[in-house]
């Protein structure tokens, strides 16, 4: 067993059973300890925030041979493109300072002080330079869902579906931290019953609930990655909420795809959950009917057992209606079969790279991860604790997603994305700025 994920070792750091990050998790994320300073890495147990910078400096990770200055970057590509076999090495000496038993970091109060922050007092930075953005369509019920709403019982799934990952090349300029707001996008649509399509807000907003992976290790223009090898390249999953203007995309989406309806803003989750922390909750995928052809086949396939739920929170209400609970275990496409089908073609993913699952629903009308699946496209309106109607997003409405691994007695958690619509440009209200 991989002694980091060991639930009998404690730290000397308080945890609750119900946090999402105990000594076991160890998330990578990138932080300010005040607005003025400058971002560094930093990962998180209990509610505090262990500065990696602090701790490099000194002296306390020289026996993984790292670069110097390595977690003093912006971002942590520069940490994430490291060996795989080094970065376990980093997480094996961070867990051995966080020990009960381990005196070094745990009696040296100065040294204490200056490492180990509330996490309530730091400003979280984005933590990672995204070079590319890759939006799949692995969940079978989202994909069988959207298709009968759009084409009927008969025709729900596109006859690729079954075969292959069906994706798309997203826009990673837009892909933002949780927290900050999205603000409504406009564009044209066809309104019901008419022939020329109008301009102006969006009228049907919307989240997905998704996971994304971040690659690790790149790979090189032309050479694919076996579906075997394929989470050697992983350095860790987010969450994801992959904001899409239904509208919008309804008449804009043939024959290439979604464009602007998909390109406005996608929110990850702040800390970087590695695969080494998820590995006591892998579990077995969907069995796929039909075989996927060779290239798709998994050895050891599976996935993990990670719980998903979304809450909406109107701006004058004082609680939020929880909307949502899936698993990403539901997916029929795994992390390794995304990874291998897009790089088959000897396509080269780079460190930073982010490649998310698409919306995560399950079997149950409760797992569904979007609001037109939900509201199933506007016929079956939700009513939030203060009596509003919700079909799809109205401004002001907050939308919180979390992830966390159940264990025995602990959670391993992702902590939430979060994100708040904002009236569309050109239409606020007088006084909202
Ligand atoms: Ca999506």
């Amino acid at each position: 067993m991989d002694p980091t994920v060991d639930p009998a070792v404690k730290s000397f750091v308080p945890v609750a059973p119900e946090s999402h990050f105990p000594l076991q998790n160890l998330p990578y994320g990138m932080f300010s300890p005040t607005p003025r300073d400058e971002p560094r890495a930093g990962t998180r147990i209990g509610d505090f925030v262990l500065d990696l910078a602090v701790i490099q400096n000194a002296g306390l990770l020289d026996a993984a041979g790292l670069p110097e200055g390595i977690f003093s970057h912006y971002v942590l590509n520069p940490f994430m493109e490291l060996d795989p076999v080094q970065r376990r090495a980093v997480r094996l000496l961070i867990h051995g300072l966080l020990r009960a038993e381990e005196p070094t970091l745990r009696d040296d109060t100065a040294l204490r002080g200056r490492a180990l922050l509330p996490a309530d007092s730091v400003t979280m930075q984005f933590p990672v330079g995204i070079p590319d953005y890759t939006d799949f369509y692995a969940s079978r019920e989202h994909a069988t869902n959207v298709g009968i709403m759009f084409r009927g019982k008969d025709n729900a799934l596109m006859p690729n579906w079954l075969h292959l990952p069906v994706g798309y090349h997203g826009r990673a300029s837009s892909v933002i931290l949780s927290g900050q707001d999205v603000t409504r996008p406009s564009g044209q649509t066809l309104p019901p019953e008419q022939e020329t399509p109008v301009f102006g807000p969006c009228k049907l907003m919307d989240f997905e609930l998704e996971m994304g992976f971040l690659i690790g290790t790149p790979n090189r223009l032309g050479e694919p990655v076996s579906a075997d090898n394929a989470e050697d390249n992983i350095f860790g999953l987010v969450l994801v909420n992959d904001w899409s203007a239904r509208d919008i995309q309804k008449w804009e989406y043939q024959p290439l795809g979604p464009f602007t309806a998909k390109n406005f803003a996608t929110s990850i989750s702040p800390w970087i959950v590695t695969l080494e922390a998820l590995a006591p909750f892998r579990c077995a995928s969907p069995e796929q009917d039909p075989a996927p052809l060779p290239y798709l086949q998994e050895s050891n396939r599976g996935t993990f057992d990670i719980n998903l739920d979304v809450h909406i929170q109107a701006e004058d209400d004082d609680e939020a209606l929880r909307v949502s609970e899936s698993n990403f275990k539901y997916l029929y496409w795994t992390m390794a079969q995304q990874l291998a089908h897009h790089t088959v073609s000897g396509c080269n993913l780079s460190t930073g790279d982010l490649l998310a699952s698409g919306t995560i629903s399950g079997p149950e009308k409760t797992n569904y991860g979007s609001m037109l699946e939900i509201s199933w496209r506007g016929t079956e309106p939700v009513t939030l604790p203060g009596g509003g109607e919700r079909k799809f997003l109205h401004d002001g409405d907050t939308v919180t997603m979390s992830a966390w691994c159940q264990g025995d007695g602990y959670r391993i958690g992702f902590g939430e994305v979060t994100g708040k619509i904002l009236p569309a440009i050109g239409t606020q209200r007088a006084g909202n700025r």
